[in-house]
């Protein structure tokens, strides 16, 4: 790998989005990049295949939350179908002191997110292998989170039953979406109202080097949610909230 390109390409996108860094914070990405290029050989993480597409799409396409971050660093934060890290592990990486959980069904990318951990001597980093309807109903992790993210795994009206369970109320839960946000933001209308959700914002995001529009979702939980959500494992996909 070419390490200097990468080295810059990394701090340029990091000073885009205003993202204080020492050379150690480089360092840990280009580890991470290391480890995600090597294991996605052996089995299927991601499907960018290209490193200097990892770092525009995955790291700096995490880090765009960074600046709407509370300045209180010790927030509970999870991600939830975080995959191989994204969101939870960059911004972890540039906020050492949030407390963060990262969920995934998939038991091979939760062993890959503890390599990392440890790779990285991330501290204060749960990684859970579950699926977010059953982890919601465990009284250790329903509605005590000060942040929810979540990237690519699901349409708002469905991505809000697996997520919002896990935010307390007066928490918020911040959804990386496409140019389809608006749209699904219409579809949600439902789902918001069931689960105490409301849309606080719509951030669009002018990123260099990521093509296609991006949006943060910043939705506020004001209220506690019935016991009802989420329904039980593989309801809210078939049969989502309209
Ligand atoms: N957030 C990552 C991965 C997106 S792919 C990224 O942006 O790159 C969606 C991920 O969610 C997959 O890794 C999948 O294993 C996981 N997933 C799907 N359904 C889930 C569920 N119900 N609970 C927890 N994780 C789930």
């Amino acid at each position: 790998m070419n390490e200097q390109i990468h080295r810059e390409i990394l701090a340029k996108g990091l000073r885009n989005l205003k993202i204080d860094f020492d050379d150690q914070i480089v360092r840990s990405f280009l580890r991470y990049l290391e480890l995600l290029m090597q294991t996605n050989k052996e089995f299927n993480l991601t499907s960018i295949t290209d490193p200097e597409e990892a770092i525009y799409k995955h790291f700096i396409d995490s880090l765009t939350v960074i600046p709407f971050l509370p300045e209180q660093n010790n927030q509970k934060t999870i991600d939830i179908g975080t995959g191989a890290g994204f969101p939870g592990i960059p911004v972890k990486i540039i906020k050492p002191n949030l407390k963060v959980t990262l969920v995934d069904s998939t038991k091979k990318k939760v062993n890959f997110l503890r390599v990392i951990c440890d790779e990285l001597k991330l501290k204060d980093v749960e990684c859970i292998h579950a699926r977010a309807e059953e982890l919601a109903r465990n009284t250790k992790h329903r509605e005590i989170y000060d942040i929810a993210l979540s990237r690519a795994l699901a349409p708002l009206n469905l991505l809000l039953e697996l997520c919002l369970p896990f935010v307390k109320a007066g928490g918020t839960f911040i959804a990386y979406k496409s140019k389809e946000a608006h749209n699904e933001i219409k579809k949600a209308e439902r789902a918001l109202e069931l689960l105490g959700g409301r849309i606080l914002n719509v951030k669009k995001l002018e990123v260099p080097g990521i093509e296609g529009e991006r949006n943060l979702i910043f939705i506020k939980k004001m209220t506690c949610i019935s016991s009802a959500y989420p329904r039980r494992p593989g309801i809210p996909q078939k049969r989502p909230i309209e």
